[in-house]
């Protein structure tokens, strides 16, 4: 196998997660001819769905990930107390089997391997295994998500679960966000569901919430209550998905990060509200495939200095978002609806621009314009405290 033999790669990119695999398709749609290894620590594939809004991309964008989707929609809605609204922009998922199935052939089998726990990076160019064999590549990528102690603010809770359902249950398009369900003090909860197949639903309750872990019971309790009040017959469930994002209430500092590109969770590069994802490293994927194709030799030092530019401009885009975070958690509990509901009557072209962290300076000032759900005092304080 290559990886045992003293071979040198253009990359290693350590974690198969969602953005060293997206890395890792760029790189061989941009460059069939890289050497590409991809580690995981895990020992097989992880169950996971990824979505995204069709204009948080670029056409060719989408052209080119467009076989890693696995389901699509041409519209989606949200759901409030006072209302309900169908948004048409088209709604995306990609299924983390489905995408490995696809790397596996872009990469080759022997490229992307399992089960590695002793990954040690040492240098931005070389990476020890199993304590002893140093591997050597052009550039090394850490894609291994989440660090816990980099972290210091709210938490975005889901619990995801894939059900058959005994009958057809009648959705077309997802619910992106249902906040009709209960609320309680001090964290703002909505039930978010993909309608699959006919005869099969993902439904996520999602909860931001100051405390870092929620008791799983209630969740599934919560979501079996949901079905029920829809009339979904629920048979098995095909898989459960549990985890969190953090929520950022104050623009992060920027990691250092020794030299070693860092992507990802680990360089907190994701939407500071939504906490999607999946765009983001769409976008740095192409920048890092299409540097790879205006040289002959990967150069870390470069990629390193490219990396550290695009994550810079993320976070100045950041600033706005967390601004919003602190309005809508230093704000009484009882307002965190009511600002959702009031979001989702802005204009369609403001909501995509929001997901797709486009803003522009006119769309931020129609954000804060109308009647404020919040009061002064508190706006006030969300904006000193940046
Ligand atoms: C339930 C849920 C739903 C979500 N839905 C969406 C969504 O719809 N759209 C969206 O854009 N975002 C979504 N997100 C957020 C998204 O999952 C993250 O932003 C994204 O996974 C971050 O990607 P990453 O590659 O940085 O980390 P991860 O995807 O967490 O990947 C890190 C990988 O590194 C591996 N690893 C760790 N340590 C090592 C090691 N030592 N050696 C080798 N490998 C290692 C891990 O096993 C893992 O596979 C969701 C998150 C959750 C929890």
């Amino acid at each position: 196998m290559n990886f045992e033999k003293n071979y040198y790669w253009d990359f290693i990119l350590i974690g198969a997660g969602l953005w060293n695999s997206i890395i890792a398709w760029y790189l061989k749609q941009y460059n069939p001819k890289l050497n590409v290894l991809l580690l995981e620590l895990s020992s097989s594939v992880k169950n996971h769905i990824w979505s995204f809004h069709q204009n948080d991309i670029s056409s060719s964008q989408y052209m080119l990930i467009k076989p890693l989707i696995t389901y699509s929609w041409p519209s989606y809605q949200v759901k409030f107390p006072k209302f309900n609204r169908k948004i048409f922009s088209g709604y995306y998922s990609i299924c983390s089997k489905h995408l490995n199935s696809y790397l596996i052939r872009a990469l080759g089998i022997n490229n992307f391997l399992f089960n590695n726990k002793t990954v040690e990076i040492i240098t931005p160019t070389s990476i020890r295994i199993n304590n002893k064999k140093i591997i050597n590549a052009n550039c090394i990528i850490d894609g291994r998500g989440l660090k816990n102690s980099q972290f210091d603010g709210i938490y975005q809770i889901f619990l995801g679960q894939q059900w058959n359902l005994s009958s057809p249950h009648g959705l077309d398009i997802p619910i992106i966000m249902d906040a009709t369900v209960n609320q309680k003090n001090d964290e703002y909860h909505f039930i978010y569901t993909l309608p699959l197949t006919p005869n099969s639903l993902m439904i996520e309750d999602t909860r931001y919430t100051k405390k870092p872990f929620l008791k799983i019971d209630m969740l599934k309790k919560s979501i079996k209550d949901y079905a029920i009040k829809n009339r979904w017959k629920l048979k098995n469930i095909e898989r459960e998905e549990i985890g969190s994002i953090p929520i950022a209430l104050k623009n992060e500092k920027i990691i250092k990060f020794k030299k070693i590109i860092c992507v990802g969770l680990r360089a907190n590069l994701l939407h500071a509200t939504t906490g999607y994802s999946l765009p983001i490293a769409i976008q740095l994927a192409e920048n890092i495939a299409k540097y790879s194709i205006t040289t002959n030799q990967i150069n870390s030092t470069v990629l390193f200095k490219l990396v550290k530019k695009f994550i810079i401009n993320h976070q100045k885009k950041q600033r706005f978002f967390c601004m919003l975070n602190r309005l809508f958690f230093l704000s009484n509990s009882r307002c965190h609806l009511d600002i959702m509901q009031y979001f989702y009557t802005l204009p369609d072209k403001i909501i995509r621009n929001f997901y797709a962290n486009k803003l522009s300076f006119f769309d931020k000032i129609r954000i804060f314009s109308g009647k404020p759900p919040i009061s002064l005092f508190q706006a006030l304080y969300a904006f000193l405290n940046l």
